[in-house]
């Protein structure tokens, strides 16, 4: 799972690598058409030949960071002249950089503040336990969670942006931890403690979305597992999603250290299973990302 290549987050220089071609990889034939020019061609020609066999020439995606991109450029690695396939964004933010020490200093500026907002988060939320509560009340393995589903999806999604901000700012604005307070009394005076039957617990929680869009799922970690297949060992994940309902597949690039008890969101094709509407199968997964660490793996 770990990267050693020359083209990992751990080992990149952006001074070694030379700008070839931007060209178009997406869906729309016409773009691909217009925009990729001789450059682009040729460059794919080269990347055939001398190319880094990686997630690009695996799975189409980013060989530097392992996201789905539909823009992207070709660069030559100098010291190997190897050809990689990075996305616009990491073209952009990473290799455009004029050394490694430039981007170990912005990196640890980014984990500096990083580090200080997650504390003061942690510290938000001690002195706050009613709040503290509030966020863990919907989750799955909250023994009060059962009771937690029929609230409206509106209201969870508005609940799991407040908690994505906190991490995000350190701090809740009154107006928010006002909501959260309300939400919480609320859970606890319409449900109180008795124990619901499997069967109607069950009725409360949504269906796998049958159709062939692809979805926004939001939800935690489950359990995860490594599968090994023809191309190598690949991680999986059970993701149970704030809805109800349990999708199971491969962990995306971007948040390939997913642990259980994570709080995940990305948006996939899911395939409900024959057997179970409360299970479906992800394929695709794009825009992942972190909500929240599990608890034991929090700063502070
Ligand atoms: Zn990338």
């Amino acid at each position: 799972m770990k990267r050693t290549d020359a083209h990992c987050e751990t080992n990149f220089d952006p001074a070694a690598y030379a700008f070839v071609a931007t060209f178009y990889c997406g869906p729309n034939l016409d773009i691909a058409e217009a925009f990729n020019g001789r450059d682009a061609i040729a460059a794919r020609e080269q990347y055939k030949e001398h190319g880094f066999n990686g997630n690009f020439a695996r799975n189409g995606t980013c060989d530097h960071c392992g996201a789905w991109f539909d823009w992207g450029a070709f660069l030559k690695h100098i010291p190997s002249g190897e050809l990689i396939a990075v996305g616009h964004i990491c073209a952009e933010t990473r290799f455009s950089l004029q050394s490694r020490d430039i981007f170990e200093l912005q990196r640890a500026k980014r984990l500096r503040e990083r580090a200080k907002t997650a504390a003061a988060a942690a510290k938000y939320l001690r002195t706050h336990p009613d709040i503290a509560d509030a966020f863990h009340l919907f989750r799955p393995d909250d023994k009060r969670a059962d009771r937690t589903y029929n609230l409206t999806e509106k209201a969870l999604n508005t609940l799991m942006h407040i908690e994505e901000s906190l991490k995000h700012f350190g701090t809740l604005t009154e107006k928010q931890a006002a909501y959260v307070v309300k939400l919480r009394a609320l859970i606890l005076e319409k449900h109180p403690k008795d124990k619901m039957e499997k069967a109607a617990r069950d009725a409360l929680l949504e269906s796998v979305p049958d159709g062939d869009e692809r979805i926004t799922i939001r939800g935690k970690v489950v359990s995860t597992k490594v599968d090994y297949t023809q191309y190598g060992e690949q991680w999986k994940m059970l993701v149970q999603d704030i809805r109800g309902f349990r999708v199971y597949g491969s962990i995306p690039s971007s948040i390939y250290d997913a642990q259980r008890n994570d709080y995940v969101t990305f948006i996939a094709r899911v395939k409900r299973s024959k057997s179970d509407r409360l299970f479906g199968f992800y394929s695709r997964p794009t825009s992942a990302s972190f909500v929240a660490m599990a608890i034991d793996r929090r700063d502070g």
